[in-house]
């Protein structure tokens, strides 16, 4: 079984100060943590300075919450893959539900952008997920095939083994409400089919789950066959609840 791997997504969270605490006790926390797990935390961009000071040369990762579609251009506001890898970045979050929410951005955008973080050399963390609506009209499975689909169109083989998907029901970010490990694990494995049909290598993408992990659920989420870590919302902005699920996984 490959290594878990634990994500903070800060949304837009945090200000100079609190960062350095918190990004110094996560580094230093991290360090003494046993096994393998990968930890890595998405900044807003403004910060990334700040994370590749406090973080180069720790065994925590980090990057952005979101990409460009593009290299460089007339985007105002965006932000390229290329200049996140400047300052050190591994790391991309696309497809957020808040950013396919508010921003509306369609299945198509997402999985440009994750072509982008590729070709950046980034880490694209793809999210996925249903809303409360689709879960009890019985579509999860095609809504969140359908939002993968349009990603692995977009890839060839290898690229497609170089991607992490992150599964987020909406129904459970921020909701305080997690799905259960068992309508995690049954989706998981619904994904890990739909990995496995884009070619051998790809069957063993990570599959972290995300909404509403806390140190008292995530053992038992990370328990589970096919979950490979979790991207941690509210969480992830306090350092003894981040390290917990680290410990965890
Ligand atoms: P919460 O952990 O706050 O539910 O957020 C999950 C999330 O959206 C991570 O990307």
């Amino acid at each position: 079984q490959q290594a878990k791997r634990v994500v903070g997504n800060w949304k837009m969270h945090g200000r100079l100060a609190e960062n350095a605490a918190l990004l110094q006790s996560v580094a230093q926390g991290a360090a003494t943590l046993q096994g393998g797990v990968q930890v890595g935390v998405c900044v807003p961009s403004p910060y990334l300075a700040q994370a590749q000071t406090l973080l180069s040369g720790t065994r925590v990762g980090y990057g952005v919450q979101d990409v460009s579609a593009y290299t460089h251009g007339a985007y105002t506001g965006e932000v390229a893959a290329e200049m996140a890898v400047e300052f050190g970045a591994t790391l991309a979050i696309v497809g957020h539900s808040e950013r396919r929410a508010y921003h509306r951005e369609s299945a198509e955008v997402v999985a440009a952008k994750t072509q982008r973080a590729l070709h950046a050399r980034l880490t694209p963390i793809v999210c996925i997920g249903e809303t409360l609506e689709e879960r009890e009209a019985g579509t999860t499975e095609q809504v969140i095939g359908a939002q993968l689909d349009a990603v692995l169109a977009v890839l060839s083989v290898a690229e497609s083994a170089r991607i992490v998907v992150a599964y987020e029901p909406v129904w459970a970010i921020g909701t305080g409400r997690s799905a259960t490990a068992e309508q995690a694990q049954e989706v998981h494995a619904f994904l890990r089919g739909r990995l496995a049909a884009k070619g051998a290598a790809v069957a063993d993408v990570p599959l972290l789950y995300g909404g509403s992990v806390k140190p008292e659920n995530a053992e038992e989420l990370f328990r589970q066959k096919d979950i490979d870590g979790g991207l941690i919302g509210g969480a992830s902005l306090k350092s003894t609840d981040f390290l917990a699920i680290c410990e965890a996984a």
